[in-house]
């Protein structure tokens, strides 16, 4: 007879990174899940003798981290990687939006989504960010797949691939928004494309509905040199004091890229508590710029990684992410000390949850929260010998080291093999939709 109290999943045996206030690290580590949560933490030895997993992970030889948190993607655009490179912000724009136009159907964004999250699981990533079409479709794929998802609906000043003109936009943002309430890995939020593709009394209304419903507020901010000069010349303002002006910049609101900033409007982030998704490598690739990363957090403004669509990084890998954030600022500032590793490391983490507002349920490893978790092999030669793991978890992890992934409590990922979808399927209808795309996109 045991008095232990049963569980549904016991993992033991690894070292824990718990990304927790105290930053505890727990050699011969176990963590308890029942149901969506994790109800214990702690060494092996103890949590062995208070509870009995149903299901067992030994972990040895393994670090077991919070899932990374990408606070800014387009999924589907997996569907368009490798169509348009090496070009600058506004025509690669042009040509995805056009493209968006023949090819972002129902189908086809169903199908991006899944390459999206089988490549984000790969590589430990447990939480998207979306901003893109057809949202249902999306949320009912992350349901699917078991994977977590913040999205909603977007504000954009054209009729999209979804069909909607955009003065249908605020009654479809209602329905969309009434199917996400309660959801379990569904988390709402309100998309406003930017500054220069939304009209002011559109983005105004974005606001509201986010206001309304409790939903994040995100948008696209001061990503290009290019896009803070038009704004600034339609408006007088940069796309930061436009949004201001408007009311936009409240803790409810996250922006992404923030690359072109002045010391005023950091200042103004950081009192109006507003956040922000650093894409280091989008940023880069598209010729944007870095953003001022450092200044940001020193500032005390939240910042989350993203790594932007596929159509534009072009992988949705966030240790790449994570490994570019960090070296950008120490190379721009000509500075090593700048954004070490651990800080890089709970940007993907902790403070990525903080960004979305979702730091209560997720982003670090403790009793309570939700059992998103991965598990990184470290029984790697070029993971050996350890003498810092954040300095491996940095700069040396590659994402296919993931051997496991937890969302929800649920297993997703088991020693590299996916348990949520059907991954031969996706790639053959991967492979088909592209031959499409191209012999048409060539036509
Ligand atoms: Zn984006």
């Amino acid at each position: 007879m045991s008095d232990r109290q049963p569980v549904d999943l016991l993992i033991r045996g690894g070292t824990i990174v718990t990304v927790d206030d105290a930053d505890r690290i727990i050699p011969d580590g176990a963590v308890a899940i029942k149901g969506m949560e994790i109800v214990g933490v702690g060494a092996s030895q103890q949590i062995q003798v208070l509870y009995e997993g149903k299901d067992e992970i030994d972990a040895t030889g393994k670090v077991i981290i919070p899932g990374l948190v990408n606070t800014h993607t387009h999924l589907a655009m997996t569907i368009f990687r490798g169509i348009a490179d090496d070009m600058r912000l506004e025509p690669w724009l042009d040509k995805i939006w056009k493209l968006e136009g023949e090819f972002a159907s129902e189908e086809n964004c169903r199908l991006g989504t899944q390459l999206a999250f089988i490549e984000m699981i790969r590589g430990g990533t447990t939480l998207a960010t979306d901003m893109y079409w057809h949202i249902d479709d999306t949320n009912n794929v992350a349901r699917e797949m078991n994977f977590r998802l913040v999205n909603g609906p977007i504000f954009i000043d054209f009729v999209g691939p979804d069909g909607v003109a955009p003065e249908d936009r605020e009654a479809v943002a209602r329905k969309i928004l009434a199917n996400i309430q309660d959801d379990q890995l569904v988390h709402p939020c309100v998309l406003a494309h930017s500054t220069y593709s939304v009209p002011e009394e559109l983005l105004k209304k974005a606001g509201e509905i986010a206001e309304e419903f409790g939903a994040l507020f995100i948008t696209h901010a001061s990503e290009s040199m290019a896009e803070v000069q038009t704004v600034t010349e339609d408006s007088g303002k940069t796309p930061i004091e436009f949004l201001d002006a408007l009311g936009l910049l409240t803790p409810h609101t996250l922006l992404a890229h923030c690359v072109h900033l002045n010391d005023a409007e950091i200042a103004l982030l950081a009192k109006r508590d507003t956040k922000v998704a650093h894409c280091p490598e989008s940023n880069l690739k598209l010729g944007n710029g870095v953003a001022r990363v450092t200044d940001l957090r020193a500032a005390g403004v939240t910042v989350g990684i993203g790594t932007d669509g596929a159509a534009s990084n072009n992988d949705l890998d966030m240790w790449g992410e994570m490994r570019s954030a960090s070296l950008l600022q120490k190379g721009m500032q000509h500075d090593p000390t700048a954004l070490p590793a651990p800080q890089a490391f709970r940007m993907a983490t902790i403070e990525g949850a903080r960004a979305l507002g979702l730091e209560a349920l997720i982003g670090s490893i403790e009793v309570g929260k939700r059992a998103d978790l991965a598990l990184v092999d470290f029984e790697k030669t070029h993971l050996n010998p350890v003498y810092d793991l954040y300095s491996h978890l940095v700069y040396a992890v590659d994402r296919s080291d993931v051997d496991t992934v937890l969302i929800n409590g649920k297993v997703v990922m088991r020693e590299r093999e996916l348990l949520t979808i059907d991954e031969t399927a996706v790639l053959t209808e991967a492979k088909a939709v592209g031959a499409k795309i191209k012999a048409e996109n060539q036509g």
